[in-house]
C-alpha cells in the first residue's frame, strides 16, 4: 500500500487552495463540503470561482503565490498547472509540514484525494495510488450503481439510534445482532424508500426484542470438498453472520477466507502431530457455546451428514433442548466425480450408486460384500486409502471383475487434484506407484473409464499398469 488511506474531519480548519480556474475551483467545492476554511491565492479568478468563495465565506488573495502562504495551514492543493508553480507550492508545504495535493500531478503530491462514491454519512474512498485514475473512476461508478440513494437516510437513522442502543444493549454481541437484524431487514428497506415513520417503527420493535435474552443459534453446514466455489450460498450465509468456527481439518483455508472477519475460528480437526478432539468433546464444545448465546456455524468437509458424524452433533444439541439447522454440501463423491468428469449414474453403465465408508477394520468386516460386488452399479468408497487390499480382495473375491474400472481421485477439486484410473485388479499397485495419500475417493464401476482426458495425469509407471482395452473406451 503506497498511500494511507484516512478520512479528515476539516470542518472549520483552514486549508490553501493556489490557483484561480475551474480545477482550483472543483477543489475548493469539494473542500467546502467537508466544512473547510479556504485561503485561495492566484492573480486572478474564474467568474465562478469568485461568486462561489463569496457565497462561502472564503478569502481570496489576488496575488502569485508566495512561500509564506501555506503557513498556518492544515492542507495545500494546488491547481495551477503551472510547474513550477506546482513545485514551489509542494515544496514550501512539506517543508512546513503541511500536505500537499499538485491536481493531476504525482510528484508533487504528498495526498492524493480518491474518487469518491458520496452517501453522507456513507462515503465510500476508491483509489489507485495514482497508477489508474480511470480504472478508479470506473469502479466508482459500479459502486454507485450497488449503492442505493437512500442509503444516506439508513446511515443517518443508525445515527440517530445508537447511543440508545448501546444504552438498553450492554454487550458488543448483542450491539451487533441487533445492527445486523437492522440492516438485513425491513427497517433498511423503509428508511432507504425514504419512509422514515415505519423505519423508526421497525427499530423500536427489533430494540424491545433484542433487550430480552437471546438464545444462541446452530448450524451444521457442509463446506463441500475444497473449491470454495461448491459453498452453497446459505453455507456462505451463516459463515458470514456465525460469532464461531467450528470447523474440521479438511475445510480448506480458501473456504474459510470467507468466513466474517471477526468469527472466532477454532478447528476441532486432528493435526498432525496433535491429539484429535473426540467426538464428544466436540459435541460438548458444539452445546456449550450454543447455550451460551453464540451463533456457532460447525462447519465440516462435503455434507455434514454424509459420512460427517452430523448426525451425533443433532442429537447433541437436540438432547440439550437447543434448535439447529443442517445446511447440505456437496460431497467428495458428487466433487470429485463432476471434476473428474465421472458420471456417478449412466443409463447404460449403472443404475445405482453406493457411498460407502471402508473406515477401520470393523466396516470393512461387516459391508456387505456380495451386494456391493454385484454389476452395474458405482461404488464411491470413504476415508478407503488405508483399506484398498481389504477392498481390491473382497469385491474380486466375491464376483465383482477385475477389469472393472476404477478412478482414485486424491484431493479432489483442490488445485491439487490428481485422478489416478485404472482397473480393480490394479487398485493397489496404483495407489502404491503413485503414493496415494488422504483425503482420497475411490469410484469404482465402469463409469470411472469415463471422461479420461488427455491432461489427466498418467505418468510412466502407470501407463504400464493401464489395460490397452480400457484406454479405448474414452
Ligand atoms: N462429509 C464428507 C466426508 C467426510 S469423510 C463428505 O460428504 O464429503 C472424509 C473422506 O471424504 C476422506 O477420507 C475422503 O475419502 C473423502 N474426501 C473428502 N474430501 C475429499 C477431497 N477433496 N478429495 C477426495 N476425497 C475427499
Amino acid at each position: 500500500m503506497d498511500y494511507f488511506p484516512a478520512f479528515l474531519s476539516l470542518r472549520g480548519r483552514s486549508c490553501l487552495v493556489v490557483g484561480g480556474g475551474d480545477i482550483a475551483l472543483r477543489k475548493v467545492r469539494l473542500l467546502t463540503s467537508a466544512g473547510a476554511k479556504i485561503t485561495i491565492v492566484a492573480p486572478e479568478f474564474s467568474h465562478a470561482l469568485t461568486g462561489f468563495s463569496g457565497e462561502n465565506g472564503h478569502q481570496l488573495v489576488a496575488r502569485p503565490f508566495r512561500p509564506s502562504d501555506v503557513l498556518g495551514h492544515w492542507l495545500a492543493v494546488s491547481a495551477t498547472g503551472i510547474p513550477s508553480v506546482e513545485r514551489s507550492v509542494y515544496e514550501n508545504a512539506t517543508d512546513a509540514g503541511i500536505f500537499c495535493n499538485g491536481v493531476d500531478d504525482i510528484e508533487n503530491c504528498s495526498f492524493i484525494t480518491p474518487a469518491i462514491v458520496d452517501r453522507s454519512p456513507i462515503v465510500v474512498a476508491i483509489s489507485s495510488g495514482g497508477a489508474a485514475p480511470v480504472l478508479a473512476r470506473k469502479i466508482r461508478e459500479q459502486i454507485e450503481r450497488m449503492l442505493p440513494v437512500g442509503l444516506s437516510r439508513l446511515a443517518v437513522l443508525a445515527r440517530k439510534w445508537r447511543a440508545r442502543v448501546s444504552e438498553r444493549l450492554s454487550d458488543l454481541l448483542s450491539r451487533r445482532r441487533f445492527w445486523e437484524s437492522v440492516f438485513d431487514g425491513p427497517a433498511a428497506s423503509q428508511a432507504i424508500a425514504g419512509d422514515s415513520r415505519a423505519a423508526e417503527a421497525t427499530m423500536a420493535l427489533l430494540l424491545d426484542e433484542a433487550s430480552l435474552p437471546q438464545a444462541g443459534e446452530a448450524w451444521l453446514v457442509g463446506a463441500g470438498p475444497g473449491d470454495p466455489g461448491l459453498l452453497t450460498l446459505r453455507a456462505l450465509q451463516t459463515m458470514q453472520s456465525a460469532d464461531v468456527i467450528l470447523h474440521d481439518r479438511l475445510v480448506s483455508k480458501e473456504v474459510l477466507s470467507l468466513a466474517r472477519r471477526d468469527a472466532d475460528l477454532v478447528s476441532v480437526g486432528k493435526l498432525p502431530g496433535c491429539r484429535a478432539n473426540t467426538q464428544d468433546e466436540i459435541n460438548a464444545l458444539l452445546v456449550s457455546l450454543v447455550a451460551s448465546g453464540k451463533r456457532v456455524c460447525r462447519l465440516k468437509g462435503g455434507d455434514p451428514f454424509i459420512f460427517g458424524r452430523g448426525g451425533e452433533e443433532a442429537e447433541a444439541l437436540r438432547n440439550a433442548g437447543l434448535s439447529y439447522q443442517v445446511v447440505p454440501g456437496i460431497t467428495a463423491a458428487a466433487g470429485c466425480a463432476a471434476y473428474s468428469d465421472i458420471p456417478l449414474t449412466h443409463r447404460d453403465l449403472s443404475q445405482s450408486v453406493a457411498f460407502v465408508t471402508a473406515h477401520g477394520k470393523n466396516s470393512v468386516d461387516t459391508l456387505d460384500w456380495a451386494a456391493l460386488a454385484r454389476d452395474k452399479q458405482t461404488l464411491a468408497f470413504y476415508m478407503a486409502v488405508q483399506r484398498f487390499p481389504e477392498l481390491m480382495n473382497n469385491l474380486i473375491n466375491y464376483g465383482r471383475s477385475a477389469d472393472t474400472p476404477i478412478a482414485i481421485i486424491e484431493k479432489g477439486t483442490t488445485p491439487e487434484q490428481r485422478v489416478i484410473r485404472g482397473t480393480l485388479g490394479q487398485l493397489t499397485l496404483l495407489a502404491d506407484a503413485h503414493r496415494v495419500a488422504a483425503p482420497a475417493m475411490l469410484i469404482i464401476g465402469e463409469v470411472a473409464a469415463l471422461g479420461i482426458r488427455e491432461q489427466d495425469p498418467m505418468p510412466q509407471s502407470a501407463q504400464n499398469y493401464a489395460k490397452p482395452e480400457l484406454r479405448m473406451v474414452q
